[in-house]
């Protein structure tokens, strides 16, 4: 038995790549730990030489060209294309890579993902590849700070069903409102995080908006049992032992806003009874229950209050807070956009 069988769980041929690793290319002209099976030689009909390669994370091949181009067919994973003076190009499993004739490229895998392609390498005669430098270890840093920069500032499914769970809650719009529990689900939102959304949910729109949230999950719930589905419940909040409440509340809200509070002002000194409400239950019993992280509990927050009338300065203190959590300018922007085409 092989050790790929204990680890998988699978018969070794069970594996989802479609060709063996090959043996290990060259660090001549390779960085990391790079193979190539062989499939085809160049013949008297294929002016081409076809070979799966496969990259583990962090190995790529040197800047080189071809002077007949070439073809890749990503067949797992995840890495890059890039070609000199460009930005780089994540490939994934389906994607083709169509590179010209005498461009200067390298691809690869991603720093923390494999790769594995299909490369379809056009002869000029008895050349087809040019190799040049190596990719420095700074380039190929750069390539995957970007890239993760880049995903970093887009919101996730989930963060988009949080998104629209919240605002459609808030609204009071049933009908649409499941169809966002669904999706919610089916993006991998446990049943607890939703349970959590629709409960933080009554400190910005009140019990009956709610409650009406809650039922709704308990229908969309039901349907999906009777369908076969197999929901997964989630982890359980851990519990709260705070014994002061009010500056355990305090300390989280300075966290949120970045800026201490000296004394409560304007409608918290007016009303110390809400002051202490805000401070002792909201931002202690319920920001303290750990099945959400702040971040999402802010994207909640911010959700439903764009999604209400007249309530346009908590709106603006939420987004300065939602930022605190790290939340960037695009995601916000995502967000409003989504609220937009709900209204
Ligand atoms: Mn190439």
């Amino acid at each position: 038995m092989s050790i790929s069988t204990f680890i998988s769980g699978f018969p070794a041929g069970a594996q989802s790549s479609i060709f063996p690793k090959g043996d290990p290319l060259p660090a001549d002209y390779f960085t990391g730990q790079a193979f190539l099976h062989p499939l085809l030689a160049k013949d008297k009909n294929n002016e081409f030489a076809l070979g799966s390669v496969t990259f583990e994370p962090g190995a790529r091949t040197n800047w080189h060209t071809h002077p007949k181009g070439q073809v890749l067919i990503v067949t797992e994973g995840e890495g890059f294309y890039q070609e000199r003076g460009k930005p780089a190009r994540r490939i994934k499993k389906g994607d083709i890579v169509n590179i010209p004739e005498n461009v200067e490229h390298w691809h690869g895998a991603a720093s923390t993902r494999k790769m594995v392609h299909i490369a379809i390498t056009n002869y000029k005669g008895d050349q087809n590849v040019v190799w040049l430098k190596p990719v420095s270890a700074q380039e190929y840093q750069t390539t995957n700070d970007e890239d993760k920069y880049e995903y970093a500032q887009h919101l996730t499914a989930r963060q988009q069903s949080i998104v629209r769970i919240s605002a459609f809650t808030a609204a009071g719009n049933i009908d649409d409102l499941k169809v966002a529990l669904h999706t919610g689900l089916d993006s991998g939102l446990t049943v607890n995080e939703i349970k959590e959304i629709l409960v933080q949910l009554y400190a910005y729109c009140g019990f009956p908006r709610s409650l009406n949230g809650i039922t709704a999950f308990m229908a969309v719930l039901e349907d999906r049992k009777a369908r076969g589905v197999q929901d997964i419940e989630g982890r359980q909040a851990t519990p709260f032992e705070e014994t002061d409440k009010y500056q355990a509340g305090k300390k989280t809200l300075q966290e949120l806003t970045g800026k201490e509070e000296k004394a409560p002002a304007g409608a918290n000194a007016f009303a110390p009874a809400v002051d202490t409400f805000l401070k002792e239950h909201l931002f202690a019993d319920i920001f303290s229950r750990d099945v959400l992280d702040h971040q999402q509990r802010e994207l909640v927050t911010v959700s439903a209050l764009a999604a209400m009338a007249g309530v346009e300065s908590q709106l603006q203190a939420h987004v300065g807070m939602a930022k605190n959590t790290g939340l960037t300018e695009v995601q916000l922007k995502e967000v409003f956009a989504l609220i937009n085409q709900t209204k």
